[in-house]
């Protein structure tokens, strides 16, 4: 089927779906016309599920895209307050709790440091991030940023920033495949990652 011969809504679907980044003109139309084949149930589920996320808030705690403010996790009682496990974006948060039996806190970064980007510290929530560690109840900063090139400078970044605090800054191993993320880690990969994580040396302890 060409382009021409194409139903407008159809060609409307893929236009839509082509503006999400990484995903290519043809996989946007497989997209397309996989939704075209969908029940109306599954359909309806999918325009929903699009609403509800312009409906959710940020966490004012650990800034975690959440449906209340502040977030389950932060407000539950039974765990760790002591430990607090640092990543990039939200759905990091739900592979680490997938696959590890981390029961400590989170802070979601909202990206990585990418200065060729025009992604700076600034633009993080890093400061957000320090003053959940003044008060010194926190004892270990656990940093999960991906095993990028930016993941390891954001981790770099984050470990001078914390130097000042008594307490241990420590990143995950690598067993995570280097230049991969954390959501395509396999569940196994992910668990040994966490569990052999080593302290960081920040250089100024
Ligand atoms: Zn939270």
């Amino acid at each position: 089927m060409t382009t021409e011969e194409k139903p407008d809504a159809l060609a409307r679907l893929a236009d839509n779906v082509a503006q999400v980044p990484g995903i290519g003109r043809k996989t946007a139309e497989r997209i397309a016309f996989h939704v075209l084949q969908m029940s109306d149930e599954a359909a309806a589920s999918l325009c929903s599920a699009i609403m509800d996320v312009k409906k959710t808030t940020r966490c004012s705690v650990c800034c975690n895209v959440v449906d209340a403010d502040p977030c389950p996790i932060c407000v539950d009682a039974k765990r760790d307050r002591s430990a607090i496990c640092v990543v990039e974006r939200p759905a990091d948060v739900r592979s680490i709790e997938r696959a590890t039996g981390f029961r400590g806190l989170y802070h979601v970064l909202g990206g990585h440091i990418a200065p060729l980007e025009g992604v700076h510290a600034e633009n993080l929530t890093i400061g957000r991030l320090v003053t959940r560690v003044v008060d010194g109840s926190v004892k270990e900063v656990i940093i999960a940023t991906n095993p990028t090139v930016e993941g390891d400078l954001t981790a770099t970044y984050l470990a001078q920033a914390l130097s000042r605090f008594a307490l241990v800054v420590s990143r995950i191993a690598k067993g995570v495949p280097s230049g991969s993320t954390l959501d395509y880690a396999t569940r196994a990969v992910l668990t040994d990652a966490f569990s052999g994580r080593k302290p960081m040396r920040t250089g100024s302890a």
